[in-house]
């Protein structure tokens, strides 16, 4: 029997597992770190071998195979040796589609990922079709193909997913937008984090399809440079496309495939520009899988946005607080800044990735009244913004951050949490930090 190796024990190690067994591997499980309780028992029930708080290199190195969850950087030195001893170490999403045929959406990006991949799936779901939404997202993809039987994946996938990428081919990919991300995985070298972004069109071919920003100059220049086999399908705030999708004052129009659909932005249930792309980027994939027209356009208006993303919480003597805690990034907060149309208490801070907020400095200037400092070290936000901005305020949580924004601000204003930052100095993840911001507005 060939031995599967699995290093890391999380949602997607667990879910390869699984699907691994099923297939007919030996499967080993390992985490240096702790395994949850809830994984440990799912591995306990299907009788796989697994260890948690080491990685026992006699037994890994003899793997025929290995799934290295995305977490786990490529320079450690264990996966070095795997890679030197010749052992296919590979992601999640390359195993799972090994073991599928149906047909494969794989959406990412540096922004929009998440948004886009929901977006998808609820159109193919309103379209009546028989849809899986997996990758970074929710469930483990593997573990649905073990137990499902979809014709449809949206998938979510990030860069740390094609990293580990061999033949995986999604019939259908859109890249929403690149900017600076998770350099600290790629030698800080913006070239590799794109080179690995456009890993999602790698293997396609002439009958599949990219769908991605035209409007963003580092995808549109890599595509001058790189060319790729599979059809070109942009879309644009900007430009009217011959094919692809564009805005047309207030309505978008689309052309794919000899398909058309036009559709008012008044009926968008999702706020800011970016928005309007990702409706466009997931309908064109659900016109390019024969979803109705009508049907795109009533589901359009009937899905309601996602957690954490430009989420309105609620509105307290006639000021709106939005969490935006998934805004890890200085261009996800650009969208939000650009995006709400009010004038801006800011609550921002946290794990600086080597952030330069100088694209953010026009809408500060335009719209942010008041900019209050959340997160252990905010020297970066003092400098940027210090000279700019009169009302500066550090706090050192998230009750104390609500407070002083409930303080200052006034009716007609917009309270958003946006960090731009990561949030690893005061919260356990961005969720934690969202929800924290939640509670702490209920109670005001
Ligand atoms: P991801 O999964 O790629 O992190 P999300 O959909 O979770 O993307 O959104 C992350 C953040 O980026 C949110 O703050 C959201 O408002 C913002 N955002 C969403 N779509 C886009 C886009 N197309 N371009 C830029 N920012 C976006």
């Amino acid at each position: 029997m060939a031995l599967l190796v699995v290093l890391g024990g999380g949602e997607s190690g667990v879910g390869t597992a699984i699907l691994g067994q099923k297939v007919g591997f030996e499967v080993f499980v390992s985490d240096k770190g702790e395994i949850k309780d809830k994984y440990s028992k799912v591995l306990e029930h299907f009788e796989i071998e697994w260890e948690s708080g080491q990685h026992t290199e006699t037994k890994i190195l003899n793997a025929d195979l290995v799934m290295k969850s995305p977490g786990i950087p490529d320079k450690v030195p264990l996966v070095q040796k795997l890679v030197e001893n010749g052992v296919p170490v590979i992601s999640e999403i390359e195993f799972a589609s090994k073991y599928t045929d149906a047909n494969l959406i794989g959406i990412t990006g540096s922004n929009g990922k998440t948004t886009t991949t929901m977006l998808t799936h609820h159109l193919l779901l309103g379209g009546a079709l028989n849809a899986g939404m997996a990758g970074n997202i929710g469930d483990s993809y593997a573990k649905m193909v073990a137990e499902q039987n979809y014709d449809h994946y949206v998938l979510e996938i990030s860069s740390f997913q094609l990293d580990g990428i061999v033949d995986f081919k999604p019939h259908i990919a859109i890249l929403t937008n690149i900017t600076p991300d998770h350099l600290d995985r790629y030698e800080y070298k913006f070239e590799n984090y794109i080179a690995s972004k456009f890993r999602i069109a790698m293997n396609q071919e002439a009958s599949d399809y990219l769908i991605y920003d035209a409007d963003d100059p580092i995808i549109s220049s890599w595509l001058n440079k790189n060319p790729v086999q599979s059809k070109l399908i942009p879309f644009s705030l900007k430009e009217k496309q011959q094919i692809g999708a564009w805005l047309d004052n207030n309505t978008i129009r689309m052309n794919v495939e000899h398909k058309t659909l036009e559709m008012s932005t008044d009926i968008l249930a999702l706020e800011g520009q970016h928005n309007v792309k990702n409706t466009m980027a997931a309908s064109l994939a659900a016109l390019l899988v024969n979803v109705r027209k009508e049907t795109i356009r009533q589901s359009i208006q009937s899905f309601q946005g996602v957690p954490h993303r430009l989420e309105k919480v609620l509105k307290i003597n006639h000021v709106e607080y939005v969490n935006d805690s998934k805004a890890t990034n200085v261009n996800a907060t650009y969208y939000a800044l650009d995006g709400i149309k009010k004038p801006l208490v800011w609550i921002v801070g946290g794990v600086d990735k080597g952030n330069d907020y100088s694209e953010l400095m026009p809408l500060v200037r335009e719209k942010v009244k008041a900019i209050i400092c959340l997160g252990m070290d905010n020297s970066k936000l003092k400098e940027a913004f210090g000279n700019v901005i009169d009302l500066m305020v550090e706090t050192y949580s998230m009750e104390e951050a609500v407070k002083v924004a409930y303080k200052i601000s006034e009716r007609g204003d917009a309270v958003l949490l946006s960090p731009a930052c990561a949030s690893f100095d005061l919260f356990e993840n961005y969720e934690d930090r969202g929800n924290q911001f939640k509670s702490a507005v209920k109670n005001l």
